[in-house]
C-alpha cells in the first residue's frame, strides 16, 4: 500500500466539500444527531483534517476543521473533536485510507448492545461491507478506544468497526467509499432488526454468491 501524497489546497477544499455533504446526509439519514459523530480526511502521509470540537455534522463549515498530524499536533484551524485519536489511529493502521466517518447510528448500536450479530442480507451489504469489527465500550476520546478500534481495521480485516455503546467508524480510500460503507452498514443493521422482528434469526446473503461477486 502506498502512502498518500500531500494534497494541494484545491484538492483539500474539494475533500472538505465532500465531508460537508456527508455530514448533511448522515444527519438526514439518521446516522448522527446533534453534535454526535465526527469526520476526517487524510490529506498527506502525516496530515489529516478532523471536524472540530462540538460541531454538528449537518452544519459544518471549512473553518470548523482542525489541520493536524496523525498523533495530534494541531497546525492550523479549529480545536479538533475529542475523538481525533480514533481518526489518527485508523490512518496509522490503514495507510491507504483517505477518509474516516465516525457516526452514532442507532440500529447498529442497538443490535450490538443487545448481543445481536448484524447480518448482510443484500448484495450491496455483502459487497460493500461484508464484515465488521467490534470493541467493547471505552471512554470517549481515550487511547484504548482509538487503539482497539484501529486494531479491528488493521490490515484491511474490516472497513467498519462498532465501538460498543457509542458509534461506528468506517474508513475508505475516498470520502465516498468510506461513507458508502457506513450507509450500507446501518442499512444492514436496520434490515437485521426487521428480520428479527419477523422472527428470522438466520437469513443472509448467500456465501457462494458473494465469492462470485468478489471475482467480478
Ligand atoms: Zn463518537
Amino acid at each position: 500500500m502506498t502512502e498518500p501524497t500531500q494534497l494541494g489546497p484545491e484538492a483539500i477544499a474539494a475533500a472538505l466539500d465532500e465531508l460537508l455533504e456527508v455530514g448533511r446526509t448522515a444527519v438526514s439519514a439518521g446516522l448522527a444527531q446533534a453534535s454526535g459523530g465526527n469526520l476526517s480526511v487524510r490529506t498527506g502521509a502525516d496530515q489529516m483534517y478532523v471536524s472540530g470540537k462540538g460541531t454538528w455534522l449537518n452544519r459544518l463549515e471549512h473553518s470548523q476543521f482542525a489541520t493536524m498530524t496523525l498523533d495530534g499536533r494541531v497546525t492550523a484551524g479549529a480545536v479538533p473533536s475529542s475523538e481525533w485519536k480514533l481518526h489518527g489511529a485508523i490512518y496509522a493502521a490503514r495507510p491507504e485510507a483517505r477518509a474516516v466517518i465516525h457516526v452514532h447510528p442507532q440500529y447498529s448500536l442497538l443490535l450490538t448492545a443487545l448481543g445481536k450479530r448484524i447480518r448482510f442480507i443484500t448484495q450491496d451489504h455483502a459487497f460493500y461491507v461484508g464484515s465488521y469489527g467490534q470493541t467493547k465500550y471505552y471512554t470517549n476520546g481515550s487511547d484504548a478506544l482509538a487503539e482497539t478500534a484501529a486494531a479491528e481495521l488493521a490490515g484491511g480485516a474490516h472497513d467498519v468497526v462498532v465501538l460498543g455503546n457509542h458509534g461506528i467508524a468506517a474508513c475508505g480510500t475516498s470520502v465516498e467509499s468510506a461513507f458508502r460503507v457506513a450507509l450500507n452498514f446501518e442499512e444492514a443493521a436496520i434490515m437485521t432488526y426487521r428480520a428479527l422482528l419477523l422472527g428470522d434469526e438466520a437469513t443472509e446473503f448467500p456465501a457462494e454468491e458473494l465469492a462470485i461477486l468478489k471475482h467480478h
